[in-house]
């Protein structure tokens, strides 16, 4: 397979889907708008998994585990969150298959075999979730129930793209219940931050935290907080949801608590969730026309090392060499791989490294170690440098943590550049078109006016930012009068 790649300003979207399945991480698969997540790509998503887990952890919530299949009378209970969902929905009707009559080696669905109630294959799991809960919860001692869920959810799209957009995909939902509304609006809060905190330490990827408008909020929400990233190509992605649920589903689910009083009250409720989108986002975020680039703190392997044999003798001092400095990495916490497969040349490891965006290169040969010292390379800048053997682990976790640093301030500052206020509906229109990225600009407040905007120009409102400031204008496309500025771009 030829690991071309096509550049960014040829065609960005064939460039990204050409580093999903060059760089390893995913694979297209039978099914539409499904995709198999490869070792490498799914190596990425242990680590990105395994540091949020411990996020929520530390903020106490503990992980279990609800069907698959959610009965249909259940999922109608919280209307607007069944029909948000509704044209999105796998059904499993049937339990059962036979052999075709007319074909042999052939199946067909027996119909005998219809299911007395129809199954909704989860797109999200508040319905299941809180029709459990009312078995658990009885009295304020009860709360709160702080659960998340690793699962995989079923979404059925019409047009999926790799990651960013698939008819199933890995997430995680976090869904708690509370004793008050302020308390439940607390966590909503706190898990937007410890998504945006995670986001941009972990995946060096800055993000605006604000609130959906209503036509862009969770159906069955009364509150949706996101988080929202900049792609290179000046469009913006929703990287992660914390919603406020109000009482709507204990209201649909009949979850009552009695308080300290003992007066009855419906429970209070968040959800909250972020998926393998993630990791389309960080392809799209960080990488270049050589491939991806991983941020240190969850790349798969944060090291490789490539030896440089000159000759079938020079091969055993090498590769000691080599596995003593591996050895050396890997006690220094640092997750280091030895290339030492004799098949292919270092040149093609090189580009095979770069491709998968391994943050640091070492490559070592005999001539090196007579002088005791390896040839650095980093990937972001591709700068590469001769550096002593000695205290090497210490110079390599340095280097890790700039790396990290370098890629999140280059995120930033193209964010940073992107985010432009204008004051009228032509600036509005030519900044969309000619640059792209946020557009800072007034909004009446009206639905209409957002429909219209999204009609003219493809843009949504992404978010009012939680810290805006209160500032008099006008609306750019309706010129009525308006409170604040928010957040328009194109977006995945
Ligand atoms: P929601 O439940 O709609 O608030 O979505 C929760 C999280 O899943 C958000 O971070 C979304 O960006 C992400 N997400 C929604 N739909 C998809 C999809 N089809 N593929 C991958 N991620 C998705």
């Amino acid at each position: 397979m030829s690991k071309e790649i096509t550049s960014r300003s040829a065609d960005y979207s064939q460039w990204y889907n050409d580093l999903v399945i060059k760089g390893s991480l995913a694979d297209y698969s039978a099914v539409r708008g499904c995709m198999v997540i490869k070792p490498y790509g799914f190596a990425l998503w242990e680590n990105m998994r395994d540091a949020l887990d411990k996020m929520f952890k530390d903020t106490g919530h503990v992980n279990a585990y609800f069907p698959i299949f959610i009965p249909k009378s259940l999922f109608e209970a919280e209307e607007k969150n069944a029909e948000g969902f509704a044209k999105e929905c796998a059904v499993v009707t049937h339990y059962r298959l036979k052999g075709d009559p007319a074909h042999k080696g052939k199946l067909i669905v027996d119909p005998e075999a219809k299911l007395e109630e129809e199954l909704v294959v989860r797109p999200t799991s508040e319905a299941i979730i809180w029709n459990t809960y009312k078995n658990w919860i009885q009295s304020y001692r009860d709360l709160p129930i702080l659960i998340n869920q690793w699962a995989n959810v079923v979404r059925w799209e019409m047009r999926t793209r790799l990651f960013l957009r698939t008819a199933e995909f890995l997430w995680q939902e976090g869904h708690t219940a509370h004793a008050t509304a302020k308390e439940a609006v607390a966590e909503a809060e706190q898990m937007l931050h410890v998504y945006a905190d995670f986001v941009e330490n972990w995946m060096a990827l800055p993000v605006i935290k604000g609130l959906k408008t209503e036509s862009e909020r969770f159906a069955g929400a009364v509150e949706t907080y996101c988080i929202e990233a900049l792609m290179q190509d000046g469009k913006a992605l929703q990287a992660g949801t914390s919603h406020f649920l109000g009482q709507n589903f204990a209201k649909a689910f009949e979850v009552k608590f009695s308080d300290k009083e003992n007066k009855l009250d419906y429970v209070w409720a968040t959800s909250w969730g972020v998926s393998t989108r993630l990791i389309g986002a960080l392809v799209m975020a960080h990488s270049d026309d050589e491939g991806l680039i991983l941020p240190p703190k969850i790349a798969p392997h944060q090291v490789v090392i490539v030896p440089i044999y000159k000759g079938e003798e020079s091969k055993p001092v090498i590769d000691a060499k080599a596995k003593a400095l591996a050895a050396e990495l890997k006690a220094a916490g640092i997750r280091v791989k030895f290339d030492d497969n004799d098949n292919t040349r270092p040149g093609w490891k090189f580009a095979e490294y770069e491709m998968k965006g391994v943050p640091v290169r070492i490559a070592i040969g005999a001539r090196d170690i007579e002088n005791n010292v390896a040839e650095l390379a980093r990937r972001d800048t591709r700068e590469k440098t001769s550096v002593s053997l000695d205290g090497l682990a210490a110079r390599v976790i340095a280097l890790l943590d700039e790396i990290q640093q370098a890629i999140y301030n280059k995120a930033l500052a193209y964010r940073d550049e992107h985010i432009t206020r204008v004051n009228s509906w032509d600036e509005f229109v030519k900044v969309l078109n000619e640059k792209g990225g946020f557009v800072s600009a007034h909004w009446d407040g009206t639905a209409e006016t957002e429909e219209k905007i999204k009609e003219q120009t493809k843009a949504t409102i992404r978010c009012i930012p939680l810290d805006n400031a209160q500032e008099e204008g006008v609306c750019v496309l309706s010129g009525k009068p308006s409170k604040q500025r928010v957040l328009f771009a194109q977006a995945y």
